[in-house]
This record gives C-alpha cells, structure tokens and sequence, in this order.
C-alpha cells in the first residue's frame, strides 16, 4: 500500500509518502510557515531534492494540495495520480479517553476529536483542519488517525489518576494521558524483535528523547506507566520544558512574583528545561560543546537532566519488579553516547551494565552497548513514527475489510475502539 502520513501542526505540514510492504520511503518534505507572507516548501524523492521559498500556501487545504500535486509531478514525482494513494495517515496528538487504538477516520470520529480540543488546545484544532484539508484535496481515499495518547491507555487507574477530588477526573477527565505513545510502542517492538522474543515475555523501559522527552514502562506489551502527564509537560527535563514541578511553584508565581498566567505558561514550556538551567541553549549538541570548554551550568543542566532520568528508571524497575531491556530512542538518545552513559552509569544493583566501547559505536541502526554480564539489555534503537503511522493505517484497513467489506464506511467510534485496540495489544 502507498501511504501518505500526514503530520499537521499550527502552520506546518510535515509528510512522508510511505510504500508500507516495502517499508520504503518514496518522498517526504514538509511545508512551512502556512499562513504567513511566505511560506517554504521542501519535497525530497529519489529523483529530486528541492526547496522552494517565498511561495504562498494560505491554508492547510493549499498545503496538502501542493504535496499531493507534487507527488504526481512528471518531473518529482514518485506516482501518476490520485489513485495511486491508497491511504492518508494522519499522526493525532489527543484522543482522550475515547481512543485507545489508531481509527478510520469518520465524521463521528471528528466530532469526538473536537470534544478533546480543550485536552489539546494547541493541537487537536490544527489536526483537524489537515484532516478535513486531506478531505477535500484527495475525496475517497481513507483517512486514518494515530493517536499519541492512545498506547497509554493501558495505565492502570493507580497510575493515571492524580490524587486530587476524583470529580476533578470524573467530570473534567484530568488524568495522566502519556503521549510518544506511537514512538515508545514503535521502538518496544523493535526491541521484542531484536532479542528474539515476544512482547508478551517483556518488561521493557522506553527512553523517548528529543526536544520533548518521555519514559514509559511497558509490561507485556502495555503501557503501565509514563512520565508525561495531562499534558506534555509533565516528567523529565526537557529542552525547554521544565518537567516534574512542586504544583505550588506556578502560584508562588502568579501571586508573589506578580507574573501573569500567560508569563508562567512561557516559562514553564518554553524557557525552562536545558535552556533554562544552562542559560545557553536547549540544543544538547551546544551544551555538550560548552562542557567541553568547561562551562559549569552547562555541566549542571546535563547533570539535574540525567539524574531525572535515573530517578525514572529505577520507580520503574520498582512498577514491573524488574527490568529486561532499557530502549534509547529520539535525537538525544540515538545521538549522545555520553548520556547514555551517565544514565547507565552506577546502576550496577539493578543489573544494569554497559560495554563503553559498543556505547560509542556509530551505528545508524539498532545499536546493543549492554555488557556481556549485564541482566538488563541496553539497545539504541532509531525511532519511526511515520513508519509506525503507515502500518497502522495499513492494518487497519486490511482488518476492517476482512471483517466489514460492504460496511466499512459506516463503522463507528465505538466498533473502531474494539477492533482497533488489538493493534497496539500485539
Ligand atoms: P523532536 O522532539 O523535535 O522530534 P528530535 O527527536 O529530532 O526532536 O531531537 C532533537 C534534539 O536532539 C535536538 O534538539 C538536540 O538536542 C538533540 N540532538 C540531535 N543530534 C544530536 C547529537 N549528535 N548529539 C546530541 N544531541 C543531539
């Protein structure tokens, strides 16, 4: 099948067209600055590499259009037309409660994707309007969602519910979500894959970092617990975001430092984190380079980053009773062996040891740096989420016309959740 994944934030369009049998990628690019004065194209293929600046994509309906127009191009191109598309994959960022699989998208589906606009306010909106852009631009091809949170619907309700007035969760739905659900379930499978074994047999803790950062723990294929919360800011250190916080702070804020609401909503996603604590940068490729030149705060930002993660590992070690392997994933865990040193690094109780050479190997793919001894197996593994989306669309597809050929369009939230739940509980 030939799938075109779909990312679609506020004024950008990231896509990748995927031929899912082949695992191959036959073009991908992104559109950017929709909506301002000029917007930028990049299209890359086997044939051409191209950037156009200074074009004018008004709205994601114009932007959809130039990457499925694109993709027809007797010269760029990779397909003849529209037919050629089988599928359109959409990554979703929250599905609430109501989503614990990937879906088809219908117009019930939309509906309950707008009920969780104010979940994601920043997102779900943006999401919907690539979809309803996709709609209009390629009419007839399925659409199918991957949600962020879905994977984590799992958690059982000792580790997503906060310990305030349960109304607090009954009536308002404020619980722990989780999200890189589509990445931490990508790279777990990966992992079953390279040590032979099923995910059923697996206790495996999933390191998810990038400019966002996750960990979650993942017992027999589920997910049991994660460290982002209600919203992506909860948990580890991240670029800019500040993670785990005494809930007191952002008031101290407001009502003793005299800081507006929208002040301490700067700070704490965008000013904080590596950023904040190195007054430098949240580039970990800037701070490592500041180390280098001996520079303290850079030192101590890595250092508070790392021993987060520590902490992390080992509630985690305690939630499963124990750890099989440990998965790096994500610019900075694929990219920055010392890190991944510093977090292995005096674990040796939890068995947990590192073969330092194999750490520094350049490997683009799965890289294996646990020492012969170690009971814990270490893995870098390179993480896919548009591939994760293309395969999800392709098995959903495959599924609901084996089991509702003629109905197909008329499925429901409620029978997607049911049959599509199965394709993370692999
Ligand atoms: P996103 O969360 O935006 O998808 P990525 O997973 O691509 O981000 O991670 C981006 C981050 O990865 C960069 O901000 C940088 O901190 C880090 N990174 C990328 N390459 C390296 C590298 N060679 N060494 C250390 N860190 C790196």
């Amino acid at each position: 099948m030939n799938i075109l994944v779909l990312n679609c934030g506020s004024s950008s369009i990231k896509f990748q067209f995927i031929n899912s049998d082949k695992k191959e990628v036959l073009a991908k690019g992104i559109v950017e600055r929709i909506g301002e004065e000029s917007s930028l194209f990049s299209f890359i293929s086997e044939k051409i590499e191209k950037r156009k600046q200074k074009i004018i994509v008004e709205n994601h309906t114009q932007g959809i259009k130039l990457i499925s127009d694109n993709l027809m191009d007797s010269r760029c191109g990779v397909i003849q037309s529209k037919d050629d598309i089988d599928a359109v994959g959409h990554r979703l960022v929250h599905g609430g409660e109501e989503f614990s699989g990937s879906v088809r998208i219908t117009g019930r589906v939309i509906d309950k994707m707008r009920e969780c606009i104010k979940l994601a306010p920043l997102h779900n909106p943006h999401n919907i309007k690539g979809v309803e852009a996709s709609q209009k631009i390629l009419p007839g091809v399925p659409q199918c969602g991957v949600f962020d949170t879905a994977f984590h619907q799992t958690m059982p309700k000792k580790a997503f519910l906060y310990a305030l007035p349960l109304e607090y969760y009954t009536k308002h739905k404020i619980r722990r979500y989780g999200f890189h659900g589509t990445s931490h379930y990508y790279v777990a499978k990966e992992a079953a894959r390279y040590v032979g074994k099923s995910l059923d047999e697996l206790r495996i803790v999933t390191c998810h970092l990038g400019n966002g950062a996750s960990i979650t723990a993942i017992d027999k294929g589920k997910s049991v617990d994660t460290s982002m919360g209600f919203t992506p800011l909860e948990g580890l250190v991240m670029g800019t975001r500040c993670g785990d916080l005494d809930p007191a702070i952002p008031l101290y804020m407001i009502e003793t430092l005299g800081m507006t609401r929208q002040e301490v909503n700067d700070v704490l996603n965008k000013k904080s984190g590596m950023l904040g604590l190195s007054e430098i940068s949240n580039d970990m490729r800037v701070i490592e380079e500041e180390i280098e030149k001996k520079n303290q705060k850079a030192s101590d930002a890595l250092e508070i980053y790392v021993y987060r993660l520590k902490k992390y590992i080992g509630a985690y070690y305690a939630v499963m009773d124990g750890i099989d392997i440990i998965v790096f994933t994500g610019g900075i865990g694929e990219n920055m062996p010392i890190l991944r040193e510093m977090v292995c690094n005096d674990l040796t109780s939890l068995g947990i040891l590192f073969d330092k050479e194999k750490n520094y190997i350049k490997e683009d793919g799965i890289l294996d740096f646990s020492d012969e001894d170690s009971k814990v197996k270490l893995l870098k593994i390179p993480t896919n989420e548009e591939l994760m989306i293309a395969m999800e669309t392709e098995a959903i597809l495959k599924k609901s016309e084996i089991q509702n050929p003629k109905q197909f369009q008329s499925l429901n939230v409620q029978n997607y959740k049911k049959n599509t739940t199965k394709n993370f509980r692999k």
